[in-house]
This record gives structure tokens, sequence and C-alpha cells, in this order.
């Protein structure tokens, strides 16, 4: 399998939307990681519009989804996660304020982090649009779906959701919401 490049991964156009200079976000670039520990690491993002974005180690870089709402443990909530560009590996320990006026302008705080283990081929399920996997993170545990959206809502691909699997770990909304409950940052306690 061809090893993914700063160029032909997502990091292009992750490069290409943001101004070092001005931003202390990492260039970062595609890392080869030995395989077997695979780190996942979700930023709550107070851009123009607040979500948390849900970022899985895949091929050296963070395969990266915005989910408006943040996750949920109940798995009657099926959360819209959008697609979006790679983001390095570096950017995994990131928090801080993006300054006005810079692409995704506004406070990141290290929401959640841990690692995800795949249930099956991760690149193949992938690119299938169906990705199954276990959390064993700071707040979020347990099995988890994220599938691509089909048909007039899916914006070309775009739209995929965040899904909580049935299991142990599985809440009701009612008894648990973990966004509201836990608002803080793992790293420094902060909240945005
Ligand atoms: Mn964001």
């Amino acid at each position: 399998m061809k090893e993914l490049t700063d160029e032909t991964s997502g990091l292009r156009k992750y490069k290409a939307k943001r101004n070092f200079r001005e931003t202390s976000e990492p260039s970062g670039k595609v890392l080869k990681r030995k395989a077997g520990r695979l780190s996942y690491v979700i930023q709550k993002h107070a851009a123009s519009r607040l979500h948390y974005d849900f970022r899985l180690e895949m091929e050296g870089v963070l395969r990266s989804w915005a989910v408006p709402k943040g996750p949920s443990f109940d798995p009657a909530d099926k959360r819209l996660a959008v697609h979006v560009e790679d983001h390095p590996l570096e950017y995994g320990t990131f928090e801080g304020v993006i300054p006005k006026g810079q692409y995704g302008g506004g406070s990141v705080v290290l929401w959640d982090r841990g690692r995800w283990f795949p249930e099956g081929d991760a690149l193949a399920d992938y690119k299938k649009g169906k990705l199954k996997f276990r959390l064993d993170g700071e707040k979020l545990q347990g099995t988890w779906t994220l599938v691509r959206m089909t048909g007039e809502k899916s914006d070309d691909g775009k739209n995929w959701m965040l899904i909580k699997h049935r299991d142990e770990t599985a809440r009701p909304a009612s008894e648990y919401d973990v966004t509201a409950e836990r608002p803080e940052s793992v790293e420094t306690g902060r909240t945005v």
C-alpha cells in the first residue's frame, strides 16, 4: 500500500487553510508510526459555531470529523459528523486560542483523548464508509460506529453519523449527557 505523504494526505488542505505565522496551531507533517497503538482525540472548538472535532489516528495523520452536538452515550442519538480535512498527529495535543480572522478562529480545549481499536481493517472500512471501533478514553469508552450517510442528506459523502453501539457502556441521554456533565479540558480542566 502506498504511504501517505504531506502532498497526498489531507494535510495539503490543512496547510492551505492556515497562516502559521499567525496561528499557534502546529504546521505538522505525516508521521510514520508503528502499527498497533492508535490515538484518538476530541477537541471542543468554540469557532463561529461550537463543535467537537473527533479525530482518529490513521495512516500517520488524524482523520477528522466535526460533530456539532458532540458525542452521546445514547445509541438513539445519531450525531451528525461532518468529515473535514486530515490534521497532523501533533494537533492531538493542541489546546489554545486560534486568533480571530484566522481559519477556525476561537478557543480549542482538549476535551477527550485515549486510544482507539478498530474492529476489522480500519482503512478498508473507512473507505467503505462504515467504521466500527472501541474507544478507551478519559470520557468516552465502549463501542462506536462512524457511518457515511447516503442519499440526499449525504452532502457528497461529507456527512457521516457518530453512533454509540449498544453495549455495557451505553446510557440513555435522560440519565447522562457527557457534554453537559464533563465540559472541561482533560489537560488543564479549563472550559471554553
Ligand atoms: Mn474545528
